[in-house]
């Protein structure tokens, strides 16, 4: 089968290697197709995993299972969780997957971007779900991307009429903007500094648009909040310049998402006064777990969110440098997926 192996940043590598052995508690998909995810292309991120077959959000068809498999047979049309989690331990039990040992060490075998993927026993019986015929392969592909939404949602304490203010609007900005009004946004506010992006965001719902190439953010939004702040502030880039900003957009009251994590060795600097004497919340958003699958999954059944609103870009895998290198550039692209025959 083939597969995507990156070896560094400008080297993927398309290689042939043996369709993995099923053991009798897992299964084996045939991937339809498989998303590339913003995480991908941080390049510090993905290089210390280097080899590494890339890609995390495959969908597909199991064509095989093991003896012992009694939920899954061959035909079921699938979304595959890349980790799962254990639902045993005391993280498990508070609703933190992503602090669970078994969450952190699990993985599909042998990556997203492959042709075949073997899907292990914690991943079978934790986080994979059967999509209805409603819900298309490349829809399904979106339900990772689209959980860690929800996570990040859930974890902002958003209310109703609650103005969001979106910066970055790259697939993981776009999906928010998407789901702001479900959790109950009044006014929302998408920040970036690429036209393409903006404009996409406003056909997507969002009622004003900042571009920060020539604005300043933070004026810019209190300008349109009548000088309170946005209640939240979702900081989707990779830097600690954007945190900062975005620390500074946030009205009284209100709630800071870090969903991105900063470059290694970057502190950020923050007044705790300022926080303090403003109850201003910050909270991070590292992933999604399986109660944030189900949940994106039935958001994606009732069409909210969709891979028609964007997907922008579609490559064979042999192709995948060329998507790789869309995704990394952050233009004119949205959701940049790996499809199959
Ligand atoms: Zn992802
Ligand atoms: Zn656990």
């Amino acid at each position: 089968m083939k597969t995507a192996k990156l070896y560094s940043f400008i080297d993927i590598r398309i290689e042939d290697i043996p369709i993995p052995d099923v053991g009798p508690n897992e299964a084996l998909v045939k991937v339809k197709a498989s998303g590339i995810c913003s995480g991908d292309v941080m390049p510090w991120y993905i290089e210390k995993k280097a080899p590494l077959v890339i890609g995390h959000e495959p969908a597909g068809e199991i064509i095989k299972v093991g003896d012992n498999v009694k939920d899954f047979s061959p035909g079921d049309r699938v979304f595959v969780h890349h980790h799962a989690p254990c639902m045993l331990c005391s993280f498990c039990s508070r609703g933190d997957y992503v602090q669970c040992n078994e969450w952190r060490t699990s993985r599909i075998i042998p990556g997203g971007i492959s042709e075949y993927v073997l899907i292990p026993e914690t991943n079978l019986k934790n986080d994979t779900l059967r999509i209805p015929d409603s819900v298309s392969y490349e829809d399904a592909a979106l339900v990772e991307p689209v959980a860690c939404v929800v996570k990040s949602f859930k974890r902002s304490g958003i209310k109703s009429g609650d103005t969001v203010l979106m910066i970055g609007l790259g697939v993981m900005g776009a999906i928010h903007v998407m789901l702001a009004r479900h959790f109950g946004a009044g006014k929302i506010i998408g920040a970036d500094m690429v036209d393409y992006r903006l404009d996409k965001t406003v056909e997507l719902g969002a009622d004003n648009i900042i571009n920060v190439s020539n604005t300043s953010l933070k004026e810019a939004t209190m300008s349109l909040t009548e000088g309170k702040g946005a209640d939240i502030v979702i900081i989707g880039p990779n830097s600690v310049e954007a945190m900062e900003t975005g620390l500074q957009c946030i009205a009284p009251g209100g709630t800071a998402v870090l969903f991105t994590p900063a470059k290694p060795g970057e502190s950020l600097t923050i007044d705790p006064n300022h926080l303090y004497f403003n109850d201003i919340n910050i909270v991070t958003s590292y992933s999604c777990g399986p109660d944030d699958t189900r949940q994106s999954l039935e958001l994606i059944e009732r069409k909210i969110v969709s891979a028609e609103k964007l997907v922008t870009h579609r490559f064979p895998i042999d192709r995948t440098i060329d998507a790789f290198r869309t995704v990394a550039e952050a233009k004119e692209s949205l959701k940049v997926l790996i499809t199959f025959d």
